[in-house]
């Protein structure tokens, strides 16, 4: 892998190419609003950058960020720590439990 030249130098990145960043545009994608507060953004002299995702609009395009530190249930997981079944979900609803 590697190391990156646009807004994350020295590190390690798949995008990255002897011909440059593939991702999407050519570069990372700054953070959006919901970003926030998580521990994985981080500073950068062109502005705030996910270090684990490159657009991290996509990441909360479809609901919470599952990597996200700051939010609960960011994981995909209820607040006890388990994964829900919607469709046990929907019968249990359904049979009035
Ligand atoms: S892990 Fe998710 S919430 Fe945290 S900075 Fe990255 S995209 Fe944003």
């Amino acid at each position: 892998m590697l190391e990156c030249m646009t807004v994350k130098k020295g590190m390690k990145c798949p995008f990255m190419t002897v011909k440059g960043c593939k991702f999407n545009g050519g570069t990372c994608h700054p953070i959006v609003e919901q970003c926030e507060g998580c521990a994985h953004v981080m500073e950068t002299e062109s502005g705030k950058y996910c270090r684990i995702c490159p657009d991290p609009a996509a990441k909360w395009r479809l609901g919470k960020c599952n990597f996200a530190t700051h939010v609960k249930n960011g994981n995909g997981k209820n607040g006890n720590g388990k994964r829900i079944n919607p469709l046990k979900a929907s019968k249990r609803k359904a049979k009035g439990k």
